[in-house]
């Protein structure tokens, strides 16, 4: 139901991407948001971050900033990036299968030490079927021995300051892990070598702990969905897809309008029976209250079966 903006329009009111994060346990998912999202987690003010339910907002500016180092003079046209933390809370056993389908791009976190495991191969497979594009995060380089820490430094910069043999290190970890991803039927490449973006899947080495490669990460999210998701991202003033992402109690902030795409904390009575995973639906002047009521439980029952097989 997108009302039809022109080339020009589409490109210049891109709503925000929406990202996950998978991967398996202790790979450093949760360690890598906290980092991302620093210590001046702030609500509501310009370039500031905001930390929303099961969701982070990164604007624009805030992107902007942390990537100055890597003197990209590439126009950041999204508005930011909502990164929906499906890994820490109840509902990431729904939302796993769902969070993949609503998200334009996943970040696959794998510890660099230890490679491919079972959760990260069903990560992939999850991607894999909902056709997700994703990039590799390949976590923990400051476990490799020897490591010299380069707080916040592009990857490029840090690993040009290693010595030999924490070079040789990385590169010998790099190619067990590519070739463990051959082997799921994936080719995957350093994000700063792969010329086949699409095709190839990128690898961005990163530390959750002194933030090497943090920038390149930020940077690559925004632009490779700026730059292949245009038609997706149009920003369209009609509700088109919500989800419960977790049903708590919380303290609340009054929102005047809300533009796509954000985490929202919804109050009103009764939302303890609400699911995660499952769709929220709004009744348009135009709708019959009565649909979307069968239209909500049908979702209802689905996820409900889907939770009855796990
Ligand atoms: P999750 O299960 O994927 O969310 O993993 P966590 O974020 O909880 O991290 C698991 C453990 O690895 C924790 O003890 C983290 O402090 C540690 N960790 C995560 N990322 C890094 C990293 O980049 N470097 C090092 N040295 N430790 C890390």
């Amino acid at each position: 139901k997108a009302p039809c903006a022109t080339p020009k329009q589409a490109e210049e009111i891109l709503r925000s991407p929406i990202c996950c994060i998978m991967g398996h346990v202790d790979a450093g998912k949760t360690k890598l948001l906290d980092f991302v999202r620093g210590t001046n987690v702030q609500e509501g003010e310009a370039g500031f971050i905001t930390q929303q339910i099961g969701a982070t907002y990164f604007p624009a500016e805030n992107i902007r900033e942390r990537t100055k180092e890597l003197k990209a003079d590439a126009k950041l046209k999204v508005p930011g990036l909502l990164v929906i933390d499906t890994s820490s809370h109840e509902s990431f056993t729904n939302l796993r299968s769902r969070g993949s389908g609503l998200c334009d791009i996943a970040i696959l976190v794998v510890d660099i030490m230890e490679g491919l495991k079972p959760q990260t191969i069903e990560s992939l497979n999850l991607l894999k079927m909902r056709n997700t594009k994703f990039i590799v995060v390949l976590n923990k380089v400051d476990r490799l021995y020897g490591w010299k820490m380069c707080r916040n430094a592009p990857i490029v910069k840090a690993l040009k300051q290693q010595s030999k043999d924490v070079q040789n290190q990385f590169n010998m970890k790099l190619i067990q892990i590519i070739t463990q991803f051959k082997e799921q039927g994936f080719n995957t490449e350093l994000y700063y070598k792969n010329k086949e973006m699409g095709e190839i899947f990128s690898i961005v080495p990163t530390s959750a702990v002194s933030g090497e490669g943090i920038p390149d990460l930020l940077l690559l999210l925004v632009q490779w969905t700026q730059k292949t998701m245009v038609e997706k991202l149009t920003f369209s003033n009609e509700v088109q897809v919500c989800f419960v992402l977790l049903s708590c109690l919380g303290t609340y902030l009054h929102h005047k309008e809300i533009k796509a795409a954000q985490g929202i904390k919804i109050t009103a009575q009764g939302l303890e029976h609400a699911i995660a995973g499952t769709g929220l639906y709004v009744v348009g002047p135009d709708d019959d209250v009565e649909d979307v009521k069968e239209a909500a439980m049908e979702d209802m029952k689905s996820v409900m079966n889907r939770i009855d097989k796990t």
